[in-house]
């Protein structure tokens, strides 16, 4: 049976972020944008308003990220971010009793935990990482560099580190937890970046970093598997967030088109502005979906991949091209900083590229339908 309708819990809680996104993150909008200021702290005041709780399911996960987006693209992955088991849950290996208390202060809003990945050399290829981690006695210790960090200010680090041979591929990788306080981690570099200012994306390097044996998380070798896991269903948030912008600016181009008269009538009375609006809508709600169905089967236990990677091409560049058309339907006025199209624009051409671009997204959509021996 499918059920496309949301639980009255959940349309509760879409209320309640509605609430807390307009009185607690609108007014801070222009401030992170404009100043480059970390997002960060509104996670304290979403834990205020009791917004974080690591017991959520995927889909109202996704609800917290749509309805933050809708007011603030770069406030609505932080926050979500606080509520993944990812964070923590999943760190096998890992003791209790340093997971645990870290948990707690990433859920209160106190903490952040960033993903590093990418690296100078090696982006979507993964298997030429250069960042290694060497077992010396008890400890691990770690070098390298991490260059496109969002949320660089994070108090830990998930670093994807060499371990193994270059021969092995992805499978010489292996998965740590880092505190950004452990001597020998710095971050020397914040980009100057065009959009997703609130996410301050940055390097962070590691100069014989040493933590303990048990920081490793999950087993040698493992570590693409659950970075995989984890851009699942990170990209169905990412599609959301996209969604959420989009939203927001279809509903202030009908607003606006009632208001403007251009020869005599409304410019809604134009076909040329209420079509590409109602194809927006349609597009929107097919994308809404999709990141839907995405979570949805996250929450049962069912592999996602593919509607992930669905998700990633398409709503970025989907949403992308709806934000323009509604800076346009707003005239001379949309193309200034008053107005939040020009930001939302820089906001989602970043995530094109962030959490993987478009390519490697349709490689496995293609793999998955052709075959990988037929699909390059
Ligand atoms: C806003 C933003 C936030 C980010 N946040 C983080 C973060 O928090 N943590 C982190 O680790 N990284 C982060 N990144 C980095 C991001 O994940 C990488 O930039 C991305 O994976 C692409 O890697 P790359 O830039 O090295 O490009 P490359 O991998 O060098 O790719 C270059 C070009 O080649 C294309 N390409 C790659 N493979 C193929 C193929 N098989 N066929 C055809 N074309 C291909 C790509 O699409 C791209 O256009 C962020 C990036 C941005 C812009």
């Amino acid at each position: 049976m499918i059920d496309f309708s949301f639980t009255k819990e959940q349309g509760e809680f879409r209320k309640k972020v509605r609430e807390f996104a307009r009185k607690e993150v609108e007014p801070r909008r222009k401030e992170w944008d404009r100043d480059r200021k970390s997002a960060l702290p509104i996670n304290e005041r979403a834990a205020a308003w009791g917004l974080l709780k690591s017991d959520m399911d995927n889909i109202t996960k996704g609800i917290l990220v749509e309805e933050i987006a809708y007011v603030d693209f770069n406030s609505a992955m932080p926050v979500v971010w606080a509520t993944l088991p990812f964070t923590l849950d999943k760190f096998p290996g890992v003791p209790e009793e340093v997971k645990r208390p870290i948990q707690e202060r990433i859920l209160s809003g106190k903490s952040f935990l960033a993903l590093c990945f990418g690296e100078p050399g090696a982006g979507t290829d993964m298997a030429r990482f250069e960042t290694r981690a060497v077992r010396d006695g008890k400890e691990w210790v770690i070098n390298g560099i991490k260059n496109t960090i969002s949320w660089v200010d994070a108090d830990y680090y998930f670093v994807c580190a060499k371990t193994g041979q270059e021969e092995e591929g992805v499978w010489s990788l292996t998965d740590f937890l880092v505190p950004a306080s452990t001597p020998g981690v710095s971050s020397p570099e914040v980009w100057s970046d065009m959009g997703s200012r609130g996410a301050t994306r940055g390097i962070v390097q590691f100069t014989d970093v040493r933590i303990p044996l048990n920081y490793m998380i999950g087993e040698m070798g493992k570590g693409y598997i659950l970075a995989a896991e984890f851009f699942d269903i990170n990209r169905a948030f990412i599609g959301l967030k996209c969604i959420g912008a989009a939203q927001a600016s279809v509903d202030e181009a009908c607003e606006y088109a009632k208001k403007r008269i251009v020869m005599g009538k409304p410019i809604s009375m134009y076909q040329a502005i209420s079509f590409p609006l109602a194809e927006a809508q349609t597009l929107l709600e097919a994308g809404r979906l999709l990141c839907f169905k995405t979570l949805w089967k996250a929450d049962r236990g069912e592999r996602h991949t593919i509607e992930g990677a669905m998700c990633k091409w398409w709503i970025p560049e989907m949403t992308l091209e709806i934000v323009r058309k509604c800076l346009l339907i707003h005239g001379q006025y949309g193309y200034t900083e008053d107005l939040p199209f020009e930001q939302r624009l820089r906001d989602i051409l970043g995530w094109q590229i962030g959490d993987g671009t478009a390519e490697p997204s349709k490689l496995l959509i293609a793999r998955s339908m052709i075959g990988k021996e037929y699909v390059g």
